[in-house]
Parts: C-alpha cells; structure tokens; sequence
C-alpha cells in the first residue's frame, strides 16, 4: 500500500478499510511510516472525520500493535477509570489506590499531558524515581502482590498510542473524536477490563466544548467499548473550572496526598468517591472510609514504593520541587469570583512549563498554580485568587496577561 495515497483518501473525505488502517497503525508503530507523514493524516482525520466502523478498526490496530494483558483464570475483576482530559484534573492518582483496596485489580494505563490538559504519567513522575514503564511480568506482579499499578504506554502495551498521543499534543490534532476514543479505548482494552468508568469532560478546559459533544464522545467511546465486552459507565463532568486548587504536576500530587489523607478539596474527593463507585464492588460509604482511615494512602505508598519512587519524598513534595518565583494573584476589588477560566488557566501554566510545546520537550514538576478560589467565593480587594509558581520572572511576566484574563470579579 502506498501510504501518501491512504493521506490523501482520508484528505478528500473517503473512508480507509480496515486492512487500509491495520497498515497505517503496523507501519507507523514499526518506525517505519515517519512522523510528519502521521502528522498530515491525523490532521486530515480532524477535519473529515471517521465513520463509526473506522474508529473501531483503528481502536482495535491500536490496542493490537503492543500485547493485550492476560490473567489468570481466577484473577479478580479488573476495573479501570479514564478521564477524557481537564485542567486540575488529578482524580486518577486517588482513585486507583482507592479502588486497590477492594477485593479488585485497577491495572491502570494512563498518558502524559495532551494539548493543555495534565497527564497522570508527568505527575507521577514528579514523584523522585516513579518509574512508569514496567514491563509486562513486572506490572502482572506488582498487580498480584497489591491490586494496582500505574503505567504508561509502552513499547510492548499501545506502542501505536505513544507515538500518536505525543505528536497530537504538539500537532493541534487532540480535540478529535475518533481520535481520542481509539486513544483511550486502546489503552483500556489492552488492560482486558471487565468494567471501565470513563469521565467524560465538557466546557473550556476540556477537549469537548459543549455537553453535547461530550455526550456524543461518551456513546462513540462507549459503543467501542461494549463491542469489545466491556461494561463501561460514564459520568459528565463539566471542567469550565479547575478540578480542585492546584495546577501543576508536583503541586496537584500533593493536593491527591491530601485527598488520599481523607482531605483535600471537596469536589475533588466527591468526584473521586462517584467514579470509583460506579465500578467498584464497595459501597460509596465504604469507599469515603478507606480514604478516611489511610488505607488508600497505605495502598498509594506501597505502590510507589513498588514502582520505585521514594515515598519519604510525598509529603514534601513541593519542597522537592519548588519554584522559585511565587506571585498572588490578588482581586482588585471587592466582589465575587464570576469565573475562573480553565481552559486559559491550562494554556498559562503549558507556557510555565507544566505542558509540552514540541515532542521534546520536558516537563517543569514545579511550575502552576495553587491555593486556587472556586466560583462564587466572595473575596475582598488584595486578597489571593489564586497563586501562580513560575520558574523565573521573565516566566511569570509573560503569562500574568492570561492569567489575569482568565477571572473575573463583580
Ligand atoms: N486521554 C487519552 O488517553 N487520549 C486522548 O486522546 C484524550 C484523553
């Protein structure tokens, strides 16, 4: 096959067979369909679409271009959660230790940052020595021994997502539908689940803008799902907002420290707490005990410790990294906070360095924001809304225009 033609079938709106998107994902994945050539076909995929059978050949190609998780015939059920992307959004590192504590396995594949939102990978990795690339028997017995993991794709399991989800991040080709339910899906399939919750996101921060959009990203990655025998649940969430008070990749792992303490903001151990019901077999009550009594924490701690990163470093996380510029961002009168942006709060802290702007470039753990106010907080003149940590001041003057752009007081 001849792989500038299947660009320009796409290009012109025709429809790539399923033998046409096996090639695509074999020989992208082999190195040997190169880059700016995946490149123009993912654009062209944004702009025409696909239809529902493409998406499910190109979820399957995807989950098929690494191995796909086998377990022992008397293994529990294994139960999963993914999120279709927010700003804050730092759910994940709660919720899998959370559900590990059920009589269940959560053998979790996550990704990195895409576009401007956060990805659960880049946060773990501000953990000193998390390492997120087991291999596979070394993630099986990780997964007997404690219920969880937590890694990323790769070379073995979703090769095909790795390389596509870091050249969408830089290429302005994420908000696409078929292509985030083949993302997702093929990571969750090659998990083999049995029961999956998907949060789908809607509003400024989120790859869908409206609730209509994410309802229909929600029926499109649930169909794939369900073809392939999985149950899978979804709850709308709206990300107009910030999930909790932190942005940034140390500082929104010490704010999941908190919650996973029994603390934290409320929306964020509420949100935790709906999700993890949806697939566990423990009841919300005994889930909200669990993160009351430490056993989540305990959970959260043997598994970092068991994927070699230093668990003494948790609780002083931002200490280990810390920005040396921190700035308030006060109210400049008396009023009411009307909004606080998410999707403009999520494009400052990527040109902090929270985010990546080229395939190359690597993540500042220290930079974002804290001590975030929600909507609808009455604050007085001078007081904080919001505290931004930038790398140097050069930093913080180039983002403060957005920032101050993205709330608003009356
Ligand atoms: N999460 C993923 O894993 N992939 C996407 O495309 C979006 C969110």
């Amino acid at each position: 096959m001849h792989l500038p033609s299947l660009i320009e079938k796409k290009r012109d709106g025709g429809e790539l067979s399923a033998t046409e998107i096996e090639f695509v994902i074999g020989a992208f994945s082999r190195g040997e369909m190169p880059d700016y050539q995946m490149s123009a076909l993912g654009m062209a995929i944004f702009f025409q679409g696909m239809t529902p059978g493409e998406t499910a050949a190109l979820t399957r190609a995807m989950m098929h271009s690494g191995r796909v998780l086998s377990y022992p015939a008397d293994a529990p059920p294994r139960v999963d959660k993914h999120s279709t992307g927010g700003i804050g959004d730092k759910v994940s590192l709660v919720l899998a230790p959370l559900l590990a504590c059920d009589e269940l396995w959560v053998p979790m594949i996550s990704g990195r940052g895409l576009g401007i939102t956060g990805g659960t990978l880049d946060k773990l990795e501000s953990i000193p020595g998390f390492n997120v690339n087991l291999d596979e028997p070394r993630a099986l017995a990780q997964l007997e021994k404690l219920g969880v993991f937590m890694i990323g794709q790769t070379a073995d399991i979703c090769p095909a997502d790795k390389k596509l989800y870091a050249l969408r991040d830089v290429t302005a080709t994420v908000p696409s539908q078929p292509l985030i339910i083949a993302s997702i899906m093929s990571k969750k399939l090659a998990e083999s689940l049995n029961r999956l919750v998907l949060d789908v996101k809607f509003g400024s921060g989120a790859f869908m803008k409206t609730r209509e959009d994410a309802e229909s990203l929600a029926a499109g990655l649930t169909t794939v799902g369900q073809q392939m025998g999985v149950m899978v649940s979804h709850q709308l969430t709206p990300m107009s907002e910030p999930l909790g008070e932190t942005v940034g990749n140390a500082l929104e792992v010490s704010e999941a420290v908190h919650a996973l303490h029994g603390g934290g903001p409320p929306a964020l151990r509420e949100l935790t707490l709906d999700l993890a019901a949806q697939v566990s077999n423990a009841s919300r009550e005994q889930l909200a005990r669990w993160l009351d009594d430490g056993s989540a924490w305990n959970k959260f701690v043997a598994m970092v410790e068991a994927q070699d990163g230093d668990a003494t470093r948790l609780e002083s996380l931002t200490e280990v990294h810390a920005a040396p510029v921190q700035f308030d961002l006060v109210a400049e009168a008396n009023g009411t906070l009307q909004k606080v942006d998410a999707g403009k709060i999520g494009h400052a802290c990527v040109l902090l360095g929270a985010g990546r702007q080229k395939t190359t470039d690597s993540i500042d753990f220290a930079v974002g924001c804290s001590a975030i106010k929600t909507t609808g907080t009455v604050l007085g003149k001078g007081e904080p809304i919001l505290r931004i940590h930038a790398r140097s001041e050069a930093s913080l003057q180039s983002v403060l225009p957005r920032f101050r752009e993205a709330v608003s007081i009356a």
